[in-house]
């Protein structure tokens, strides 16, 4: 059994947007605020969080994480990124290890250099960089994670796959013919799902549901959503085929299946 909880749901922007006054902005629907995105994923003894954004803090304690064995990295945008340094809680005894293509660990080592350091400062958090390869499976404690790389407009960053369950924000093109195998047996998706409008370098729903087709996965969650559609219309729109996930939802997933 892999446990997942959502940690953040939204954009880059988060939901409620600074400023705005619309009507999902100004909901009253608890599934209407969205942090920026990223998830834990437990099984066994292990616990795992992919990307740490501007909340993260916030995110450990509502989630009441205590422990954490490693940070999968998705991309090195801000949204995915910057809540890092309060990592340092997690690295008093020995270093954290995290886990990205070699680009997103070069960029997270030029923006946190000091997190990288010999012999580092009192109170800073002290990483330990551990590149992944595309499609190769490496284990994390009790989990088989396979970064399967995707595009983000012109970018390569990586979704994730543990068991049969995939992590894939951030992306406007699945690379289905050369990730055709890595793909194959997945069954739980959580997909990046912008809005309805077209963007560049995310999908929208209707895209992101093609892409579960696609696939051929049969439980859907959309993240990363933005402040033009509420949970509500999200449930009424989409249901049965997919499902919009929120801050604070829990997965049970059976890997087994
Ligand atoms: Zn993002
Ligand atoms: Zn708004
Ligand atoms: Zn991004």
């Amino acid at each position: 059994m892999t446990r997942i909880e959502f940690l953040g749901t939204g954009t880059s922007h988060g939901v409620p947007v600074i400023g705005c006054h619309c009507p999902v902005c100004s909901s009253s629907d608890p599934r209407d605020k969205r942090w920026r995105s990223s998830i834990c994923i437990t099984k066994g003894t292990t616990t795992v969080v992919i990307d740490t954004g501007y909340e993260f803090r916030l995110q450990a304690l509502r989630a009441g994480i205590d422990k954490l064995d490693a940070v999968l990295y998705t991309h090195q945008h801000s949204d995915h990124l910057m809540g890092l340094d309060d990592l340092r809680v997690f690295t008093d005894k020995k270093k954290l290890p995290i886990y990205g293509f070699p680009s997103t660990l070069s960029a997270i080592e030029r923006i946190f250099p000091y997190a990288f350091e010999e012999l580092p400062y009192k109170g800073v958090p002290r990483l330990e960089k551990h590149e992944v390869e595309e499609r190769k499976p490496f284990f994390i404690g009790d989990i088989e994670f396979m970064a399967i790389p995707v595009m983000h407009g012109m970018m390569r960053i990586a979704g994730y796959r543990f068991g049969n369950i995939a992590y894939i924000t951030d992306a406007s093109n699945i690379l289905f013919e050369e990730n055709k195998e890595a793909l194959s047996g997945i069954r739980t998706l959580i997909i990046g799902a912008l809005r309805d409008k077209p963007h560049w370098s995310h999908f929208t729903f209707k895209e992101a549901i093609e892409v579960a087709d696609l696939i051929g996965a049969e439980d859907v969650y959309f993240t990363h959503i933005n402040h033009a559609t509420s949970a509500n219309e999200i449930e009424s729109r989409f249901l049965p085929r997919a499902k919009g996930a929120y801050d604070t939802l829990v997965l049970e997933v059976d890997d087994d299946r």
